[in-house]
This record gives structure tokens, sequence and C-alpha cells, in this order.
């Protein structure tokens, strides 16, 4: 059986006026109505994270030729406002990876990039979005860095962000790590909270003999014009920004654990 490796899309905002230092992570409305025509024009079918691990990694089903999962990150408000319209309207579905500590608030983890002030999604408007069918996924309570924080802090920030989760909508099977920082010792910790898989950010498409609990997405960008986009569909994005291998991603980790890194260099991690 040859399993398919349908690209696993990463978008954080959809939003017209952003401050510069946000930009690579916001696509204007219609970009990203653009790239959804694009695939709705191509007929790409849109999967959740949660249909797609179970296809995948349980039942080992192939799936429709031509199988997309796109994914938010954060869970900003410009999601039920600008992005789910669009969604509906070219008959795709998503997952929206929340951070519970945030919502009904704003982004102020992002006052160093001047988007503190950002709306997030309210619990009306994320019970809303599922029961239409989007999947809501966990995102960590607090969005931190969990690789640098003390074992059982991460522990309860992980468990606490699927709790408050389903409290508003039942069960949630998928988690994304804030950042797209993780361990061996954090994939752990996500399976036995009980998600069945979690998303990384490594900038590739997604193999099927990749770990669940560390699930490859490209992330599109601000600069993802159509024609990027359909290059990453057939997969020859290149990154522009490469993920450090082991070694590199663990000094850089205690680069961050001091606290010490400029902000230049964390923009790119800042999600
Ligand atoms: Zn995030």
């Amino acid at each position: 059986v040859t399993l398919r490796r349908p690209p696993l899309l990463l978008y954080h905002s959809v939003a017209d006026a952003v401050d510069p230092r946000f930009a690579e992570w916001a696509v204007t409305p219609e970009l990203f109505a653009a790239h959804m025509e694009l695939l709705a024009g191509e007929g790409y079918c849109a999967l959740t994270v949660r249909e797609f691990v179970e296809h995948t990694f349980k039942q080992r089903e192939p799936l429709p030729p031509r199988s997309v999962v796109i994914t938010f990150d954060d869970g900003f408000a410009d999601f039920h406002s600008l992005a789910w319209p669009v969604l509906r309207r070219n008959s795709l579905t998503a997952t929206v990876f929340v951070a519970t500590g945030f919502v009904g608030r704003t982004s102020s983890w992002l006052a160093d990039l001047g988007e503190g002030d950002r709306p997030m999604l309210s619990w009306p408007q994320i019970e809303e979005v599922a029961s239409a069918g989007i999947e809501l996924g966990a995102h960590g309570h607090r969005h931190l860095q969990l690789d640098t924080v003390p074992e059982s802090r991460a522990g309860w920030d992980i468990a606490r962000s699927k709790r408050a989760l389903e409290a508003a909508v039942g069960t949630v099977s998928s988690f994304a790590f804030p950042h797209g920082y993780y361990t061996s010792r954090l994939r752990r910790q996500v399976a036995r909270a009980g998600f069945s898989s979690a998303c990384a950010v490594k900038d590739a498409l997604s193999s099927t003999r990749e770990d669940r609990f560390a699930l490859a997405r490209v992330v599109v960008r601000g600069s993802t014009d159509e024609d990027a986009f359909a290059r990453l569909l057939r997969g020859e994005h290149v990154s522009a920004a490469p993920r450090a291998g082991p070694l590199r991603r663990g000094a850089w980790r205690a680069v961050r654990r001091a606290g010490g890194e400029p902000i230049a260099t964390r923009i790119r991690e800042l999600l």
C-alpha cells in the first residue's frame, strides 16, 4: 500500500494590517482566499489532524489522492471572522490549535512584536466553529516554550489546555507544541495526557513513517504568494529558515532558557 503524504499547512493569523515584525505570521484575507480557492479548484480534500492521524496511523488506509490538512495555531479571533467563512465557502475543514489561557483575551505574549492586543477567539466562538465541524486542538495553556520549563510545569500546562478545551467542545485528541519546540520527554508527556498526536513545525511535508507525536508542518507565511503556495503543495517548498538539527536545537534551547536571545533571532521562533 502506498500511503500518501499530504501537506500539513500551518497558518497563524488572517489579517490585513499588522505590525511589520508580525507580517510573516499573517496572510491577508485576499491571499488566504486565493490559497483556499486553489485547493478547492484542484480538487483537494481537507482533513482535520484527527482524521489524518486516524487514517494514517490507526486504520492505515490510503488517503484520498489529493488530501491536505489545514491548521491554525494560537486561536486568533480572525479565524472566526475571516478564515472560517472562506473555508466554508470552499467546503474545506481545518484544525485550530488554541492556547487556552488566552481565550477571550488578547495575544499579550506577542507584545515584543507590537501585536500584544490582537483579539483571541472567545469560548462561544470556539463552541460555534466546533459544532460546525472544525477540529479544536490544544496548544498549551500559557503558550510556553515547554522545553525550557520544569517537567512538572510542562505537564500541568499540557493537561490544563486539554481540560479547558474539553469543557467547551468535548474530546480533544490533537496537540500542537507552542513555538514548535519539543523533546522526546515532551512527546511522552503529550501522549500520557491522552492526546493521539502532536504537531510540530518542521517546514517539511509530512511523512507517514514519522512519529505521530511530532508531525511535520509547513508554515504558510505572509510572503507565500499563489505561486509559492502551489510549489509548496507540490513539495517543492524550500525552507527560508531551516530548523536546526538536534545538536543546534540543544544549544539554542540553552540560550532560550538563559533568556539571552536578542529579539531579532527570536522572531521566527515566536509563534
Ligand atoms: Zn503558537
